[in-house]
């Protein structure tokens, strides 16, 4: 039987219900994805490479391309790996499949994660699906952009300054950048250590929270893992009701927030009020003035230490010379693109002797402030709230040519990942028909306080996640768009009006 499988509503949560009810079989559900990708991908360019599934598939996911997947190609965006292929399955892949999901294939990002937009892939940009001309967002605009279009039901990114949670904002999706040392890192194509975290990207804080289930937990193979002091749980309640959010009171004044990003966050705050929140404010003054310096000192000191490995002899491609210094200048030459070319500067620059002190080390310093003015904030309040980028999806093409501009996207994301704190982002509006995204961050291991928050208010939005273009297709029994009671699966007409 065909079943008209709206992958564009699909939750997760609701494709593993169908598939334990046999009302569609895992094959089906493939199918409609594939379906879906034959359809869209061409024109959003999500997937760098999509997986034939033969025996056995189960439950789709989409994983970025820095995380590594046994006999399947693994480039990071990045030219100087093209062709490698991993002969092992980094933990959080093989902790998928052994859950039961199946991938469907590799998903676009920033060349080794190095970006806002996807445009620094050597393999051209992703798109947004609400507005094709404009960026989804990045490093992760691939995961963030296929789930938004229904390409697939999740997918995992991975997060250093804001790559899970700023192209989650930017598409209408949810995405978590978990508690640093809660996700193994094994077998992920390293950016900068310190901050470098794997988290999920989906529909809804549900399924979120079920996939943040699946791959968190201490990992033998990663020495920074710890085992998580509760367990995940899947939240259910609708209110608020003792909830304390703090409002960082410097947000009030940064001048780069767009007005419409301004207005639905406030939006979202008088909700959260009226589900029982107690809304106040709390005070980040080193955050938001001297985060994001102190990012791009550390995040490129480290970068330029992992991609030291990129030599020409132990992975992708070389190009030969005459003499081995000549060899690896040349592959890395012709291998980096710009932007790991300007970190890698960067970033030994910053590390060299003489400087060291006076970049690196003060870096660290203002790091361990961002630290205390955190912790601070959040002993007096469960979570603090901010936008989580300052604007709705920009124009490709509109920031490329300006380094800088592009580092700003991450203004309102960097500051709680240099304190390793986890920071989730829910679709809280649309400004200019363009999703807008709230970020809750919470304290070490608070994930369990942001699902509950994101989970509450998320109901209370009803925010809709199918970009507007698409809602009259995508709506196979007639329907209204996003109305009450329409049904994500397309499974049961006799009960639509
Ligand atoms: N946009 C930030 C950067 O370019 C963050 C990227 C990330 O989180 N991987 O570094």
């Amino acid at each position: 039987m065909a079943l008209a499988l709206d992958t564009l509503r699909l939750t997760a949560e609701e494709a593993i219900d169908l598939v334990e009810q046999k009302e569609v079989s895992p094959a089906e559900l493939h199918a409609a994805y594939r379906d879906a990708i034959a359809a869209r991908d061409d024109e959003l360019h999500t997937y760098l490479r999509s997986v034939e599934i033969a025996e056995g598939a189960s439950i789709p996911i989409a994983l970025k391309d820095v995380i590594s997947t046994k006999g399947i190609e693994t480039t990071a965006g990045s030219k100087i790996l093209s062709g490698y292929v991993p002969v092992f399955d980094a933990t959080v892949a093989a902790r998928c499949k052994a859950a039961g999901l199946t991938l469907l294939g590799k998903t676009n990002t920033d060349e080794f994660a190095m970006g806002s937009s996807t445009e620094n892939s050597a393999w051209g940009p992703s798109r947004n699906p609400w507005d094709p001309s404009r960026v989804p967002g990045g490093s992760g605009g691939g995961t963030a952009a296929a789930v938004s279009a229904g390409l697939a039901p999740w997918g995992l990114g991975s997060d250093t300054g804001g790559s899970i949670k700023q192209p989650s904002a930017l598409c209408g999706n949810v995405g978590l950048r978990p508690t640093y040392g809660t996700v193994s890192r094994y077998g992920v194509v390293a950016f900068a250590s310190s901050l470098d975290q794997i988290g999920p990207v989906a529909k809804t804080v549900r399924d979120v929270a079920l996939l943040y289930s699946i791959i968190a937990g201490r990992d033998p193979q990663d020495s920074t893992t710890v085992e998580l002091p509760e367990r995940v749980r899947l939240p259910d309640s609708e209110r608020l009701d003792g909830l304390r959010v703090g409002v960082p009171r410097q947000i009030a004044s940064l001048g780069a927030i767009e007005p419409g990003v301004r207005t639905a966050f406030e939006r979202a705050l008088e909700l959260a009020s009226e589900l029982g929140a107690e809304i106040g404010e709390c005070d980040l003054p080193t955050s938001y003035r001297y985060g994001m310096p102190c990012y791009y000192l550390i995040a490129p000191a480290e970068a330029s230490s992992n991609l030291a490995r990129y030599d020409g002899v132990r992975y992708g491609p070389r190009t030969e010379a005459a003499t081995y210094d000549e060899m690896v200048e040349r592959t890395r030459d012709e291998g980096f693109g710009a932007e790991p070319k300007r970190r890698i500067m960067l970033g030994t620059y910053a590390l060299s002797a003489g400087y060291y002190d006076a970049y690196y080390g003060q870096a660290q310093r203002v790091r361990t402030l961002l630290i205390r003015e955190h912790r601070e904030a959040l002993s007096k309040f469960d979570v603090i709230a901010t936008p989580t980028s300052p604007t709705v999806a920009f124009p490709i093409g509109d920031k490329a040519a300006d380094p800088l501009a592009m580092y700003a996207c991450d203004l309102l994301t960097i500051p709680s990942c240099l304190a390793g704190l986890p920071g989730l982002s829910i679709p809280c509006g649309l400004s200019d028909d363009l999703p807008v995204g709230l970020q809750l961050l919470g304290p070490q291991f608070g994930e369990n306080a942001l699902f509950r928050a994101g989970h509450a208010l998320e109901k209370a939005i009803g925010f809709d996640t199918v970009p507007l273009r698409w809602r009259e297709r995508s709506d196979p029994w007639g329907q209204t768009p996003g109305g009450e009671g329409s049904d994500p699966t397309g499974l049961t007409p006799e009960d639509t009006p």
